[in-house]
Parts: structure tokens; C-alpha cells; sequence
């Protein structure tokens, strides 16, 4: 426990309650020792290998003990560019067991934001991954620097990654979908591909209990190069927490084939909104982009053989493709519009729930969105949708 009571009248001399020192020695330490501040930067090697801000990440500057537990000396969360700057912290250690009363401190910064309400937690630990600085002993100076970069040999370095995919989607459903961004614990660990009945794949658990009172995001270690992968189950997480679950899949699926319009629909979204969220046309079940195992469902469409890629609207990868064309920039032969995602959403958060594309289709022209011409094109490409305007469609080519 550490009493902290700033001069009063004093000038820069820290006051000290009923301490009284043991020797002469140590009460001249505390004349000289002033309040400082502590900042740095917390950076981490990236997917990609290069270095990234580790922004909205809790941290914590403690006093380090050698026999007693650390103490908590400020905490708060850091920047856009990893950056943190402390308030003015007293320079008086009354634990301290290395022979004086100056503080020992290192800064700790997790996988957790307080604000947004997003964390990456170990699964069995049920903690936030943690990275610290190394400690700065006997602090003596007004301002301490103490940064921390995690290298990719530190194999808790994917947390970070993961985290930063978490802030991504937070920021841009914020910026572009209309509606508030969903809170969301993603479970991930070094080495484990199983958890609470996900066996080698990654998901989303909806269901909670008195162990997990909140749904959760698990991505598989298989995965965890994969940002598609991150971003597909956190779609699924948002989209429950604005309407509930679009559907249901009774078997494992897959992007190219065809499921049930109701599995093909909650699972097109949540391949939609990677391409969406990484900005390129290819679902990456790697590193990618458009690289490794991936399916590219920008360039997909009608003339892919039925034996590489399923037709219809109970195929996700062709939902997918067709909500992407209407939101991307990207205009092609056939796609010629690029809508806000938020006319988008707001379908999809107007009652009635749509659980099938169909429904989506009939609810959009209901609703009076207009471009039903342009997007029905769009829905050829991508072999879904009513297909009534070719005529125009094939006149524009
Ligand atoms: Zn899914």
C-alpha cells in the first residue's frame, strides 16, 4: 500500500504522514526524489511483420516490490499511436524493500479496453494479455520513458493482432454503419484449436452461462494469421448484438457451397463484412491478401464452374459477393453502384428480421432504397437476386 500525499505549502517536498524514517540516509533521498511523470509507446510487430501502435490498450504504471505485491501507481488507456503519458506521480516507495524509499516502476498494458468495451482474453486464465516495459529502479527524474515493443518471437504476440482487428471493426462500424459498436470478449490462446464445442474451427457463442455471461468470439490458432477470419466471427457477434442471429447452419459449411438460404444468409454476412472491414475482394484464410487459401469473391460470378463454386442465394460466398459490390468502390462491367453500409444495416435493423437474401432483397425495394435496377445487375453478376433488368444490364456492357 502506498500513501501518496502531495506538499502542501511545502514547495516541492513531499509530505509523509506518520512515516518516520529509520536513518538519515533515506530521509535524504525523499528531499531530492520529486514527482515525475511516465510515457512511452507501446508498439508490436504485425501479421505482416511491421511495426504497429498498439492503440486502446489499458495500462498501468506500477511500483515494483521484491516481497510484496506490485502497487498501482496511474492508470489509463493509450492513444491512437500507442502513446501514454501518466499524471504526476509522488516519488515515495513506503513498501519499498530494496533499501530506499524511491519508487521502482514499469509500465503494464493489456488487451483490454474499459472504454469500448473490447477484450482479447486467455481462455483459461480468463485474464487480458499482458505486455510490460522494463522497470525503471530508483526513479530519480521528473520524467521516466519507459516503452514496450512485443516481437512476434513472443508467442502471445497474436493477442495484439487480434486486438488491433477488434479496433478496426470497432471504429469503422462506428464510423459507417449508423448504429453503436458492439461490445465483444474474442477468446483466443497460443496452440489451442478447441473451445466450449468449437473443435478446430473458429466461432461465435452466443449462448451464455454463469461461467461466460457474455457471448464470445473464439478464433482458433489455425486461424490466427487470418484477419478474414477475426473479422467474419466478430461480424457475427455485432450483427447478434444488433438483431439477434440471422440463421443457422445444421452442418459445417463452406463459402463456395450450397447450404440452406437461412445458413447461406448469417453466414454471407459474416463473410461479407471481412472484405468490407480489410478492404480487399478476397476472403483470406491466411496471411492474404488474395494469397495462400483464400476464395476471391470480387471476381466471382456466373461463369464459374458449378464445380468450383455453387450458384444461387443458398450460397454464402455469392451473398457475400453480392453485399460487398454494393458497398464497395470498386465498380465493375456489371457493378456500378457503391452505397454507404449504412443503408445496409438499417435493413437489416428494421423489423421484420430478414433470415434469408430473398427477404433482404424484398425488404430493401420495400423500403424504397432505390437502385433496384443497378443492384439487380450487380445480383446477376453474383447469381443471386430476381433478375428482371438483363436487358439493361446487358446493354450497358
Ligand atoms: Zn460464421
Amino acid at each position: 500500500m502506498i500513501t501518496i500525499v502531495l506538499s502542501l505549502g511545502l514547495g516541492l517536498l513531499p509530505v509523509f504522514g506518520s512515516n518516520s524514517f529509520s536513518n538519515k540516509n533515506e530521509d535524504d533521498n525523499q528531499i531530492y526524489a520529486l514527482p515525475f511523470t511516465v510515457e512511452g509507446i507501446l508498439s508490436y510487430e504485425d501479421r505482416n511483420e511491421s511495426t504497429s501502435f498498439g492503440r486502446n490498450y489499458l495500462c498501468r504504471v506500477m511500483d515494483y516490490d521484491n516481497n510484496s505485491s506490485d502497487d498501482l501507481l496511474w492508470e489509463g488507456e493509450t492513444g491512437r499511436f500507442g502513446e501514454y503519458t501518466s499524471a504526476l506521480i509522488a516519488n515515495f516507495d513506503n513498501d519499498g524493500d530494496d533499501g530506499n524509499y524511491l519508487l521502482d516502476i514499469y509500465v503494464l498494458c493489456r488487451t483490454r479496453s474499459t472504454n469500448l468495451q473490447q477484450v482479447v482474453l486467455h481462455p483459461t486464465l480468463r485474464l487480458p494479455y499482458g505486455f510490460s516495459s522494463q522497470i525503471a529502479h530508483d526513479v530519480s527524474t521528473s520524467s521516466v520513458i519507459r516503452s514496450i515493443h512485443v516481437l512476434n518471437t513472443d508467442n502471445r504476440s497474436p493477442a495484439m493482432w487480434i486486438f488491433e482487428d477488434m479496433m478496426r471493426v470497432y471504429e469503422y462500424w462506428d464510423l459507417f454503419s449508423g448504429f453503436d459498436s458492439a461490445p465483444v470478449q474474442t477468446i483466443w490462446q497460443n496452440g489451442i484449436n478447441e473451445y466450449r464445442g468449437c473443435l478446430n474451427t473458429s466461432c461465435f457463442i452466443s449462448q451464455t452461462n454463469s461461467t461466460y455471461p457474455v457471448p464470445e468470439v473464439f478464433i482458433s490458432d489455425m486461424r490466427k494469421t487470418s484477419k478474414d477470419t477475426v473479422v467474419h466471427e466478430l461480424g457475427h457477434a455485432y450483427i447478434y448484438d444488433l438483431v439477434g442471429s440471422l440463421g443457422t447452419c445444421d452442418r459445417p459449411h463452406s463459402i463456395t457451397l450450397s447450404s440452406t438460404l437461412s445458413c447461406a444468409w448469417s453466414e454471407g454476412w459474416a463473410d461479407f463484412l471481412p472484405l468490407f472491414m480489410n478492404g480487399d475482394g478476397c476472403y483470406d484464410f491466411e496471411l492474404g491478401p488474395c494469397s495462400g487459401y483464400h476464395i476471391d469473391l470480387e471476381n466471382a460470378s456466373y461463369l464459374d464452374l458449378l464445380t468450383y463454386f455453387n450458384h444461387g442465394e443458398a450460397v454464402e460466398g455469392r451473398v457475400a459477393g453480392a453485399l460487398y459490390d454494393l458497398v464497395d468502390g470498386n465498380n465493375e462491367s456489371f457493378d456500378l453502384v457503391g452505397l454507404p453500409l449504412d443503408l445496409l444495416v438499417n435493413i437489416l435493423h428494421s423489423p421484420p428480421l430478414e433470415t434469408s437474401f430473398p427477404v433482404f432483397w424484398n425488404n430493401w425495394i420495400k423500403a424504397g432504397n432505390g437502385y433496384e435496377m443497378e443492384l439487380d445487375s450487380i445480383f446477376f453478376l453474383n447469381t443471386v437476386g430476381k433478375k428482371i433488368f438483363l436487358p439493361l444490364i446487358l446493354e450497358i456492357r
